[in-house]
Order: C-alpha cells, then sequence, then structure tokens
C-alpha cells in the first residue's frame, strides 16, 4: 500500500507533507515502518506533552473509552467538572471554564467574550481587539483576522472587522481607543519567532488595560499547560489575564481546547456551545495529562530537563555560532536563531537525515518543542544527532 499515492489523490495539499510513515512511538522516539527509530523534539507541535505512547494516558484513554466516549452537553459530564476545578486550582486564577475541540477554537471563544463585554444596552459598542505583527491565533476566519501576519490574510476574506495590528507589546497601548475591548497577545510567540516578551513590558501593559477597563486576553495555547514550567506562562510573567486559552498539550494528543475567565457570568445558555467540546474521553485523557505532569514538577524532574535541554542548546549555539546568533526561549519551549534567513528549511531537512525532528518557528529560528517528559538520555541523543546534523553544512 502505497500511502504517498492515495494521499496526495484523496487529501487537500494543505500541508508541505513528509512521507516517513511513522508506525509507534515512545515517549520521545518514534518509529517508522522499517524499523528504524526518530527522536521527536516537536511533539507534535507541542501537543503530545507526556511523550508518545504514554502508558498511563493510554491506559485512562482505554479505561474511558469501554465506558462513555461521548454524551452532549445538555448532560453533566463528571471530567469536565473535574478538569475545569483542577485547571482553575493550578492556575491561580478565579475562573470558569469552557471547552472546546482545538485552540483556534479556544480564541474564538475569547473573543466573543470579549464582544460580549463590549456590549451595552444590547449593542456591541466597543468591538476592537489589538493583537501583535507575528502572532498566530488559528485558522478559522476570526482566529486568522486576529493573527497579525498579514500575509495570511491574502484569501478568503471579507474578515470580519476590528481587528489591530501592533508592532510590539510597546506599541499597544498607542493603538487604545473608545472603541476597543480587549488586547490578546502570545507570552511567548510560537510561530512567530519563540522570543519571550519581556516581563516588565507585559506586566506594565496589563495595568494599563486594567485602568482602562480593556481585557487582557492570553493565548496560552502553546505556552500553556507546563511547556515553560509553571502551569501557565501567566503563572511565570505573574499576570491576572481577564482570559486565557488553552489548547495543544493539554490532552496531550487528544484534540481538546479551553477558554478560561475571570468574567465567570458572562455568557448564558445559548450564547455559545459545542457538539464535542469537553466530553469524557478528552477530559478525562487531560486529567491523566494533568496528574503526571503535575508529579514530574512536584518531584523536580521537569525543572531538571528544562534546565539541562537549555544549557545544552546554548553550547550548541556557542559551537556553531557561523550558524547561530543565539539561544532563545524559555522552558522546553525553545529556539536556535539563525544568522541567516531560511536556512532553518536546509537545518531542519539534515536533522530529518540524522533522524531527529525539529520545527522551524518565523523566517529564522529552529524551534523545540519536545515531550516534556523526555529523559536526559533522549536529550543526548537527540541533540546529539542534531549536531552532526549541523556538522554536514
Ligand atoms: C497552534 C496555535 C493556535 C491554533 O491551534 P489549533 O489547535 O491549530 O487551532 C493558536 N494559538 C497559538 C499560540 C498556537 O500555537
Amino acid at each position: 500500500m502505497n500511502i504517498e499515492a492515495i494521499d496526495k489523490e484523496y487529501v487537500l495539499h494543505t500541508y508541505a507533507r513528509n512521507y516517513v510513515n511513522f508506525t509507534h512511538g515512545h515517549n520521545t522516539t518514534l518509529y517508522d515502518d522499517t524499523g528504524q527509530d526518530y527522536i521527536d523534539l516537536t511533539s507534535g507541535i507541542g501537543v503530545v506533552s507526556v511523550g508518545h505512547a504514554n502508558p498511563r494516558l493510554s491506559q485512562a484513554i482505554c479505561d474511558q473509552a469501554k465506558k462513555i466516549i461521548h454524551i452532549s452537553n445538555l448532560f453533566a459530564i463528571e471530567p469536565q467538572a473535574l478538569l475545569a476545578k483542577r485547571l482553575v486550582e493550578l492556575s491561580g486564577y478565579d475562573m470558569r471554564i469552557f471547552f472546546a475541540n482545538s485552540g483556534a477554537e479556544a480564541n474564538e471563544g475569547a473573543i466573543k467574550i470579549a464582544r460580549k463585554y463590549g456590549e451595552v444596552d444590547g449593542q456591541i459598542k466597543r468591538y476592537k481587539i489589538v493583537t501583535l505583527k507575528h502572532s498566530f491565533h488559528g485558522r478559522t476566519i476570526t482566529a486568522l483576522k486576529a493573527t497579525g501576519q498579514e500575509a495570511m490574510h491574502t484569501y478568503f476574506g471579507p474578515f470580519p472587522d476590528g481587528f489591530v495590528y501592533a508592532e510590539d507589546i510597546e506599541q499597544v497601548p498607542q493603538l487604545l481607543d473608545d472603541h476597543t475591548v480587549a488586547v490578546m497577545i502570545e507570552l511567548i510567540q510560537g510561530e512567530g519567532g519563540v522570543e519571550p516578551q519581556d516581563k516588565e513590558a507585559v506586566q506594565r501593559l496589563a495595568k494599563i488595560l486594567k485602568e482602562r477597563d480593556i481585557l487582557l486576553i492570553v493565548d496560552e495555547v502553546q505556552t500553556g499547560i507546563y511547556r515553560t514550567g509553571e502551569p501557565l506562562a501567566s503563572n511565570l510573567y505573574e499576570i491576572e489575564p481577564d482570559i486565557i486559552t488553552l489548547a495543544k498539550g493539554l490532552g496531550g494528543g487528544v484534540p481538546i481546547g479551553a477558554v478560561m475567565t475571570r468574567l465567570k457570568d458572562i455568557f448564558a445558555p445559548g450564547d455559545h456551545g459545542s457538539t464535542f467540546g469537553g466530553n469524557y474521553l478528552s477530559t478525562r485523557a487531560a486529567l491523566e495529562v494533568l496528574d503526571i505532569l503535575e508529579e514530574e514538577k512536584e518531584s523536580g524532574a521537569l525543572d531538571h530537563r528544562m534546565i539541562y535541554f537549555e544549557e545544552r542548546l546554548k553550547a550548541i549555539a556557542a559551537k556553531f555560532s557561523n550558524l547561530f546568533e543565539k539561544e532563545v526561549g524559555l522552558g522546553l519551549m525553545r529556539g536556535l536563531r539563525a544568522k541567516e534567513a531560511d536556512i532553518q528549511n536546509e537545518i531542519i531537512k539534515k536533522a530529518f537525515e540524522e533522524r531527529v525532528l525539529v520545527l522551524k518557528a518565523g523566517r529564522n529560528t529552529v524551534r523545540f518543542l519536545p515531550p516534556l517528559t523526555i529523559t536526559k538520555e533522549e536529550i543526548d541523543e537527540g541533540l546529539g544527532r542534531f549536531e552532526r546534523a549541523l556538522e554536514t553544512l
């Protein structure tokens, strides 16, 4: 059976696909159909947070699938309620949660909350949302318009009104006016280049927004769920957002998104909803993911591997200073900034030949999003292969 031929014939060509055929995995290692091993420093773009084929997650999913996978949101769903409680407690924020199925959908929920917040006497009076130029917020029409990379808006219009793009965090205050209802940011732009925002600049912005009653939405689809070492990157930045969105790492690979807000009563029944969102399978999976990651954090193992990974990357940036300008990122969301734009594609290709998977970000960054359960041996093996790839350049 030729998967490549079938895929090309029947699946829409939205991805520049690599036709390796992975059949199974174990934590950070993937195996293809010829038995070759690969070290996965991408975790499926920040999704497989507890590794491939994590035995505890597999067991939890199997157990749940044998009981109930799905009913509708017209009935109480025990793991959904427990997951909401757990996320609120872990975050330390006094919030309520709505569950969706993806990052874009979580952001749609955030935008709907903001727009409803802008309503006075049945009319939307404040509707503008300021986002950043190099942001990424998803692929639905509205999330795409919220995404500040205008090259992505070439087709698909007309778009919803009301999105304004700031060059950077510092420029945001200049763009606020009487119609602004919210500002949406990533604390580390994942697709934009893995550059963490300056903590004090973010805190200053948060303060200005609070004074002007403008909502702060933090898109933590990529940075959330221990990716930076804390339950949320917002914890690390010591800010109190009004709305936070989550998705990628939360379900360990089972699709789930979430929007959490301190505006606990913003929605009434009928204002928002989802057929699949928060079902038994995805919320049971997410509860197990949180159990595993909380233990990793409590034991100190997560912090140790984050420090080790950073040290190794810094050493690589120094050793290959012909290629790289610096190492960037936080926790296990890391990047190597290349001196030359677009050389990242060559690096990713060479890395693949050495059987190590890495990602790109922006125009000149090689991005690393390994499973949060990566072992020291896997870090050594993966980055060892990566160095061998660099040596061929
Ligand atoms: C991946 C990502 C999204 C989109 O998530 P999907 O699940 O693909 O819809 C939104 N925001 C950020 C910051 C992301 O990294």
